[in-house]
């Protein structure tokens, strides 16, 4: 096949599969095809500016950016046109064929088939290119790449089924013209004001203009007019890029549509801030909060970052550097006036003023989100993110007492598994005498909420946080403490919240459990480093406990199913002997039963803090052992 034949070529199958969503779930919604087919256009005329700036060639002479919309009522046909970067016909294939972001096909496998559920979903993937298929049935892309001979424009044609034709034709100007041939229901946007309308909308702050052709006034227009001449256009946009305009003209309404172009988000954002920053660097920053997380939030390796501009010249996409790790989920732009042009990653990764952006950047946004969490919305923030901003404690240690105040937890204090209390509220209803903040942490609410560890603190009504996102263990042991108070596991080391009373209580229990404790410890001594009486405990007969520098339970599955290799240390096994079942024990003289018994009520303090046991078989054939004895 010659290379400028005709070819049809097939969807790839995940870019089939987003097609179809696309086209059924967002019917509700459909104006969204011209944002997203605008911003394309202006992303396309940002990267031409850029690329052009060493090589001027790439203007072929035409340095006058526009994007041109025009309908056609008759043909029911909307064409956009860019003078952009333009596609190559072997880039038409590969960027309109197939979606090269990765996680792709995870996403899609978590859609439900419920319209109105994904069409959320695809929201946060990002709706784009495709969003055309909404409203055509027949969708011509005719693109040429700037700097390329008129014959090699690429003709792309598809009726947004299972694949699409590519063939060369003959393009004069450089850039990309996207023709919808529009379903009968949605003729509308072949009307000249209702795209207007839509236009003035969703992209009034891009920084490119929009034109359209002016609309004649019919007392001025004279006969002697010529059919054939080409109508005037006229800018129906700002044309200015939205961050550089003062913040007290922006409407809230445009922040919101500007969050939408740079996000492609289908929702609104929850929150911005937009600040200029003058002194030894210059630089303006828009941030924004999103309301959903996107669908790859954690992907270590997602598209994050800012988008870049040098003195208002769109630089790059994604560019990661000017925002930490646990913040990957913000979106916005960063304007610099003291980066060079031709900055590059390598350069921005070693660049001093960079350092300083990211962070005075971070903090920011770290502000905006404090500010945030004095609202109502804060919990839907919280509920979304919440375990990512936790990241932060490890990772951002100038900025962990500021990370610190926007975490929020459940409590025993109240009964709700919504996590809604701040550190500060708990230290306001600490008892006076209590020097820790007491956290409990298991795999789910549940767990971690029943867990024996907590009765002595519910005797002595001393307020718990309960914890349970897998991150929790960790992120604790990264904080270490709060305005002075350490953070303490309920299930490691010792009680030191005893009084004289309940400490002459624990020695007298220490004497008189002293036989039984032996001879546990001779039963249990490979799986315990010790067996004691406890002063946690007053209605589950064992519990385990870890030293105060020993890994948790939860935390060494997390690593060894993550395929880390954990120095092993045994768990020390609290007993509380006033239960009946260890003054059962405690009397048993048969050795044989002596050992089930204890065995088992190892297992079942194993099992009540969620964990597994090594040979769970052989814990039910002693239960069901001691069932039997029971009837018997
Ligand atoms: P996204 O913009 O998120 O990458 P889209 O589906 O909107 O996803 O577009 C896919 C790709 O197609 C873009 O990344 C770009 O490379 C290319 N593209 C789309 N529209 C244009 C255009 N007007 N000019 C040049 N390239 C375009």
């Amino acid at each position: 096949m010659s290379e400028t034949a005709r070819e049809t070529l097939g969807f790839q199958t995940e870019a089939k599969q987003l097609l179809q969503l696309m086209i059924h779930s967002l019917y509700s919604n459909k104006e969204i095809f011209l944002r997203e087919l605008i911003s394309n256009a202006s992303d396309a005329i940002d990267k031409l500016r850029f690329e052009s700036l060493d090589q001027e060639s790439l203007l072929e002479g035409q340095g006058e950016y526009a994007i041109h919309v025009s309908v056609d009522k008759d043909a029911k046909t909307l064409t956009i046109s860019d003078n952009g970067i333009g596609m190559t016909r072997d880039e038409a294939i590969e960027h309109l064929g197939t979606i090269a972001k990765s996680g792709t096909a995870n996403f899609m496998a978590s859609l439900t088939g419920n319209q109105k559920k994904d069409a959320q979903l695809i929201g946060q993937f990002g709706v784009g290119f495709y969003s055309a298929f909404i409203v055509a049935d027949r969708v011509e892309v005719h693109s040429r790449r700037a700097g390329s001979a008129a014959a090699e424009g690429a003709l792309w044609i598809s009726q947004g089924e299972a694949d699409f034709t590519i063939e060369s034709k003959e393009k004069d100007s450089r850039g990309t013209s996207i023709t919808l041939y529009l379903k009968d229901d949605c003729a509308d946007f072949a009307d000249d004001w209702r795209v207007r309308s839509v236009i003035k909308k969703y992209s009034d702050h891009i920084s490119v203009p929009v034109m359209m052709a002016a609309v004649e006034d019919a007392e001025t227009e004279t006969e002697t007019e010529s059919e054939s001449e080409s109508p005037a256009w006229e800018a129906i946009n700002e044309a200015t890029a939205l961050w550089t305009r003062p913040k007290a003209e922006i409407t809230a309404e445009e922040y919101q549509s500007f969050y939408k172009h740079i996000s492609h988000d289908f929702d609104d954002a929850l929150t911005w801030s937009h600040n200029k920053v003058e002194g030894k660097l210059e630089y303006t920053s828009l941030l924004y909060a999103p309301k959903n997380a996107p669908f790859d939030l954690w992907n270590r390796d997602m598209a994050r970052g800012l988008k870049l501009y040098v003195k208002r010249t769109f630089i790059m996409d994604e560019a990661e550097q000017f925002l930490p790790l646990y913040l990957r989920f913000i979106k916005g732009v960063v304007d610099s006036n003291d980066l060079p042009l031709n900055v590059s990653r390598e350069i921005l990764q070693k660049d001093g003023a960079v350092e300083s952006m990211r962070s005075a950047l971070t903090k920011r946004v770290l502000d905006m989100l404090t500010k945030l969490a004095k609202g109502d919305e804060y919990q839907q923030f919280w509920s979304t993110f919440g375990p990512v901003i936790k990241e932060g404690l490890g990772e951002d240690f100038a900025n962990k007492d500021k990370i610190a105040k926007l975490l929020r937890f459940s409590t025993t204090h109240i009964d709700s598994d919504t996590q809604d209390q701040s550190f500060e509220e708990y230290l306001g209803r600490m008892k006076p005498e209590q020097d820790k903040i007491y956290y409990v942490f298991a795999e789910n609410h549940n767990t971690a909420k029943r867990s024996p560890h907590l009765e002595f603190f519910r005797k002595e009504g001393i307020e718990v946080l309960i914890l349970s996102d897998r991150i929790d263990d960790w992120a604790m042991m990264q904080l270490g403490e709060y305005q002075g108070k350490k953070l303490q596991d309920v299930a490691k080391g010792d009680l030191s919240q005893q009084s004289d009373e309940a400490k002459k209580a624990q020695e007298a229990l220490e004497q008189s459990s002293e036989s039984l404790v032996e001879r546990m410890k001779a039963v249990l001594s490979e799986q315990v480093e010790s067996v004691r009486p406890s002063a946690r405990l007053t209605e589950s007969p064992t519990c385990l406990v870890v030293g105060d520098f020993d890994m948790g339970a939860q935390m060494r599955r997390i690593m060894e199913a993550a395929g880390q290799t954990v120095p092993k240390t045994k768990p020390v096994l609290e007993i509380n002997p006033e239960h009946p079942l260890l003054k059962m024990l405690d009397t048993e003289v048969d050795e044989d039963k002596f050992n089930d018994l204890a065995t088992i009520l190892f297992e079942q303090a194993q099992l009540a803090e969620g964990g597994q046991l090594e040979d769970p078989a052989a814990y039910v054939q002693r239960l069901n052992a001691l069932l039997l004895k029971l009837s018997a």
